[in-house]
């Protein structure tokens, strides 16, 4: 009888476990997307982009004889349904952790099994099962260092081939067409714009890898806190749908540490923050909903959607250069560089004093490479809300990290048009990209700084000397 087996963020051929194992077993597979309570609450950027992955997936299923079956619905009833109309005994899938998944997972397993049925998650997300890293104490980590300390020198197993063929049923179940659920509605304002950033699929994501692996991962330290350069690894989307496996990368960064190349090692250590992130996030799920440290609740955020300096933030005018170019980047690209990410948020929660999940809200409708878990992680951390955070007193100062960062300005004048005799030409496709209800031009004149640095740095320490924190 045939394996479903069920792909959510894990759109690709080679090191996946759960599709390795249903290969090897010699039974018919039924590959299978659904278009479930999950991903109908995926805002713009992301579901656009999962819509790209799954097609890209689709065909690469086709290149070893298989299909992708596509249903819409609550997973349950649509995974009990195909059982109906296939026959399968077992359903495979990779496992997820963030609270939505585990919800939806859970009730899945629990009544699949009662009626029958082989349901299992299949680890192929993660280098560490967040359950199997364990303080001293035996609870779970809330500093990265110890953590990133504690998982080092841990074994990692070597990545699986992609199957070379998959078999199929002697029937395949009906299927729906992706164009038909539009995954791309939301993105009705500049989708073809972001389009030209993106990188999807397996093939795609490997071949960065390998370049990267090559020729940047050596200089990585360095290169990698300069937003005007492509010095990191620009993986993210990928790692994101699972279009690569991060044991991949692992083994790729690895090997060129033992070549010589010393970035290597900082490479390594940002992909164990991922792992830290979803460590935390499984083991707090408030993580993605709540302060994480309790006696936040009490700070006095801003926390309407609709005040002037929120709007500013999120369309790029906040007159302060740092800031409004990382936001134009994210709007024209789907990503934006991790410096600018951490200042962008600060800026938000410490110097407008907004809440972080009004930022948290808006790259979850903005990124490309949107991840729960990491999204969550960077603006409590930026916040200071959140575990292993940022001090309270540390206030980045969006000015002087411009000269220390962006020295030669490459960065600001690629994104800001205003000003420029002869802007760059990805300074003018913001202007195609953002609603006309935005009212932006390039010629407009370049705005005053709603919030200075020195004003805002006062006003938010101020406000955190009157409070026990
Ligand atoms: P590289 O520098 O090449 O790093 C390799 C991989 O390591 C990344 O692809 C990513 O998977 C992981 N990684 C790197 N830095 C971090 C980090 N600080 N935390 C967790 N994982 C990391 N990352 C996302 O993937 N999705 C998000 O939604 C996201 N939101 C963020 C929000 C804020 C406020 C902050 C401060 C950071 C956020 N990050 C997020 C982390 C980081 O900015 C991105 O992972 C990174 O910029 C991606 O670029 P890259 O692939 O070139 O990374």
């Amino acid at each position: 009888r045939p394996i479903l087996l069920w792909f959510r963020r894990d759109l690709r051929l080679s090191d996946h476990p759960a599709l390795d194992r249903a290969a090897s077993s010699g039974r018919p597979v039924i590959p299978v997307f659904i278009h479930d309570e999950v991903v109908e609450g995926y805002k713009a950027a992301p579901k656009w982009r999962l819509g790209l992955g799954v097609g890209h997936f689709a065909d690469r299923l086709a290149g070893i004889g298989s299909r992708l079956i596509l249903r819409r619905g609550e997973a349950l009833g649509v995974l009990q349904q195909l059982i109906e109309d296939t026959g399968a005994a077992t359903v495979w899938w990779t496992r997820a952790y963030d609270p939505a998944s585990i919800r939806r997972d859970e009730e899945v397993k629990s009544t699949l099994t009662g009626q029958g049925i082989e349901a299992a998650s299949i680890p192929g997300h993660l280098l560490f099962e967040p359950w199997t890293v364990e303080t001293k104490q035996g609870g779970f980590y809330k500093v990265y260092t110890p953590y990133m300390r504690a998982v080092w020198d841990r074994d990692v197993a070597p990545t699986l081939t992609a199957p070379s063929e998959l078999r199929a049923p002697a029937q395949w179940p009906d299927s729906d067409t992706l164009d038909d659920w539009r995954m791309g509605a939301a993105m009705d304002r500049g989708a073809d714009i972001v389009r030209a950033f993106v990188n999807v699929g397996e093939e795609a994501a490997q071949t960065r890898l390998a370049g990267f692996a090559r020729n940047d991962i050596a200089d990585y330290d360095d290169a990698r806190d300069i937003p005007g350069q492509d010095g990191t690894s620009n993986l993210s989307e990928n790692l994101t749908y699972g279009e690569i496996s991060v044991r991949a990368c692992y083994h790729a960064g690895m090997r060129a540490l033992d070549d010589g190349k010393p970035g290597a090692r900082t490479w390594v250590q940002e992909l164990i923050w991922r792992e830290f992130a979803y460590h935390l996030l499984f083991h707090t799920p408030r993580l993605v909903s709540d302060n994480w440290r309790e006696d936040w609740d009490a700070f006095p955020w801003n926390e309407d959607e609709r005040l002037a300096e929120v709007k500013a933030w999120k369309q790029g005018r906040t007159g302060i250069r740092f800031v409004d170019a990382a936001m134009r980047e994210m709007y024209v690209t789907g990503r934006m560089h991790n410096r600018a990410r951490m200042i962008v948020a600060s800026y938000l929660t410490k110097h407008l004093m907004c809440h972080w999940k009004i930022g948290m809200h808006w790259f979850e409708e903005c990124l490309i490479d949107w991840d729960p878990a990491s999204n969550a992680m960077g603006w409590q951390w930026s916040a200071g809300s959140g575990p292993d955070a940022t001090p309270y007193f540390r206030v980045f100062n969006p000015v002087s990290q411009l000269d220390k960062f962006d020295k030669d300005r490459a960065y600001v004048n690629r994104w800001i048009a205003e000003g420029q005799d002869d802007p760059h030409p990805d300074a003018l496709k913001y202007f195609d990209a953002i609603p006309r209800h935005w009212h932006m031009s390039p010629d407009d004149d370049y705005p005053e700084p709603i919030v200075s640095h020195e004003d805002g740095r006062e006003r938010a320490l101020a406000t955190y000397k009157n409070r026990d924190f």
